[in-house]
């Protein structure tokens, strides 16, 4: 199978790597003047800039560019040249979920959306290990967007996978979320706060350090394998006595509900509007 691989960043070189040693025909498309075209020439992956005559002739192309690069792309190149019942991949449905990008009826819509940051997606394939993956089809005008997409899946993973049948709406809402409330927002914020504190009350901040950065990994690892309840189960005695009494007065009602207007932000579409708007002004 060929694709077409626009943009080689997190995702990007991670997908063409895999995709590549499962014996994928891959071409990389990147702009002129792209730094990364020397990290993919590093990699012995070949790249092409003329982004119009490779659209032409491609089967599945897949986006890998930033969301909000997208519908750039999708207006100058891909919504004139990409040929009829060719495929487009996301690997996040944000910019069609958002409606940034109002797809072609002529074309397959489908999601391949690895949980987990690029470089993991690239070690676990190289370690052999499993990955799990949402997929979602939005639209399916070739017949063929289930078979495309599972092949797809098997060519970053090895076919080494745990699939998640979901839609663009649901993975890009879930996400969202989970970056905001815990991965990024809530746990990077939380580790941040508790770091600051130890120092401002005087404690050596390499101690701090390890407390706050590191040990979390640790403890993710056993949620991870046996669930909070499980991780609960496992550690001392005194350190279950002091989560169950402290952490429900740090995840208390204020923080729920704030968890709820979060999510409902996403939902409504305020939050991509806002960023929207951000972003303008930014530029
Ligand atoms: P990156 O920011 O790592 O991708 C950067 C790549 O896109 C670079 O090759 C860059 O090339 C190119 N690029 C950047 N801006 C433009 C532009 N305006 N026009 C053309 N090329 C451009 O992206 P990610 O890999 O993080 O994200 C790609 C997709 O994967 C997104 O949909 C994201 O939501 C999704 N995703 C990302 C995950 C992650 O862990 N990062 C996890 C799961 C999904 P240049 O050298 O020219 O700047
Ligand atoms: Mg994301």
């Amino acid at each position: 199978m060929h694709v077409t691989i626009f943009g080689y960043g997190s995702q990007g070189r991670a997908h063409a790597l895999n995709l590549s040693e499962s014996g994928w025909d891959i071409t990389v498309v990147l702009r002129p003047e792209s730094p990364s075209i020397s990290i993919a020439k590093q990699d012995g992956v070949e790249v092409i800039t003329d982004a119009i005559s490779t659209a032409c002739k491609t089967e599945i192309c897949a986006l890998l560019l930033p969301d909000l690069a997208q519908p750039e792309l999708w207006r100058e190149v891909l919504v004139t040249h990409l040929p009829t019942n060719s495929a487009i991949l996301f690997a996040h449905g944000y910019a069609i979920h958002y409606g940034l990008i109002t797809p072609r009826a002529d074309l397959d819509i489908i999601l391949a959306g690895p949980m987990c940051p690029g470089t993991e997606l690239r070690n676990r394939y190289v370690a052999r290990d499993s990955v799990p993956i949402v997929t979602a089809i939005q639209q399916d005008h070739s017949g063929h967007a289930a078979e495309r997409l599972r092949a797809y899946v098997d060519g970053i993973t090895g076919g080494r996978h745990d699939v998640i049948e979901s839609t663009f709406a649901e993975e890009t809402e879930t996400d969202l979320f989970s970056e905001q409330a815990l991965l990024c927002g809530g746990l990077g914020y939380l580790v941040q706060a508790v770091y600051e504190l130890l120092v401002e009350a005087g404690y050596n901040p390499k101690l701090a350090h390890y407390t706050a950065m590191t040990e979390p990994v640790n403890l993710a690892r056993l949620i991870a394998a046996h669930g909070v309840d499980g991780m609960l189960d496992r550690i001392s005695h005194v350190a279950r006595y002091g989560a169950r009494t402290r952490g429900p007065r740090i995840i208390d009602t204020r923080v729920r509900q704030t968890l709820r207007t979060i999510l409902a932000e996403i939902r409504s579409g305020s939050f991509q509007r806002e960023l929207a708007e951000a972003t303008k002004t930014q530029s």
